[in-house]
């Protein structure tokens, strides 16, 4: 089994019948791409920028960031690295950003509407991301998407942002691709206005199922009604497809659901375009997606 998983190494993640599909990986910190690399991932679709700000006792600067997502970029080369904005949080509570304390933190102030609350903190941040995509192919994602002028305010931040650079002469890549998570039901229904907007959509399926379920994914007593294979998560995802395709921009899937082999085929039928895993899940997604016929599969699991 180790034979055949290393004998994928290299080879095009393709199926029987020629279509493509990108596999990607999930990193957490710069430390994760030498397993990027060692499987082979075709790039990094969701980096978590949250060890940054997790690691420590204050905001982490600007340089501090940069070196970071700098390092990913060179290591990386010419593939894509998408980083995504911070998720701070819900389950991730850091002290220093004296977030009150909520009933509810899932449905709370975290995320991208921390970074729309906090100009500083998220111009932070998208300077370093745009002075590290100088060095590499770096994009940037916003996590917790619900509304259009989320993502026109998001665009804003990262006009002035590179105005900012340009006057100061730091290179910068202007054309340094955004993108959004797919993370909520209501980004779900706004799809075809979001899709405008971006340069790609990407499916945090954790979070999607939770909120489409109205399913606490922290809560251990939920078991089976936590359920990303539910029809109502499989439509959400084919919907999205078709209103990213309908605005000619590609859509992956980066929550654990991406790597379920058994759902491969499914993904297939919906029509993705990039499934970013687990490093280690590459290689094995890679095989099953080599011995698979797209034009076989079916969306049958979004009727039952
Ligand atoms: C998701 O919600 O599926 C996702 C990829 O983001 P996180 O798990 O970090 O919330
Ligand atoms: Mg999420």
């Amino acid at each position: 089994r180790r034979e055949l998983m290393r004998s994928m190494v290299g080879q095009e993640d393709v199926t029987l019948d020629g279509r493509k599909i990108k596999l990607y990986c999930n990193i957490g910190s710069p430390e994760d791409v030498d397993a990027v690399l060692a499987n082979d991932g075709q790039g990094i679709g969701l980096f978590r920028s949250e060890f940054l700000y997790l690691a420590t006792e204050d905001y982490p600067t600007e340089e501090e960031q940069f070196q970071a997502y700098k390092r990913v970029a060179v290591a990386m080369k010419d593939k894509r690295v998408i980083v995504r904005t911070l998720d701070i949080g819900a389950d991730k509570q850091v002290d220093y950003f004296q977030l009150n304390k909520e009933e509810n933190p899932a449905m709370g102030l975290r995320a991208i509407r921390i970074c729309l609350n906090r100009p500083e903190v998220f111009r932070t941040q998208l300077r370093a991301l745009y002075r590290a995509s100088a060095y590499g192919k770096i994009a940037i994602m916003f996590p917790m998407i619900a509304s259009v002028w989320e993502v026109k305010e998001c665009r804003r931040a990262c006009q002035r942002v590179m105005d900012e650079l340009t006057a100061e002469g730091v290179p910068f890549n202007p054309d340094t691709e955004i993108g959004i998570m797919i993370e909520t039901p209501a980004a779900v229904l706004m799809a075809p206005e979001l899709a405008k907007l971006v340069d790609f959509f990407s499916v945090g399926t954790n979070d999607l199922t939770q909120y489409t379920l109205a399913c606490d994914r922290q809560c251990n007593d939920l078991g089976k009604f936590y359920d990303p294979h539910h029809p109502a998560v499989l439509r959400a995802l084919k919907m999205t497809a078709d209103a990213a395709h309908a605005a000619g921009i590609w859509i992956g899937i980066c929550g654990e659901l991406g790597a379920d082999l058994e759902l491969l085929p499914t993904f297939l039928a919906i029509g993705m375009d990039e499934l970013s895993v687990t490093p280690t899940a590459v290689l094995p997604l890679r095989a099953a997606i080599r011995k698979s016929i797209a034009k076989n599969c079916t969306l049958e699991l979004l009727m039952s």
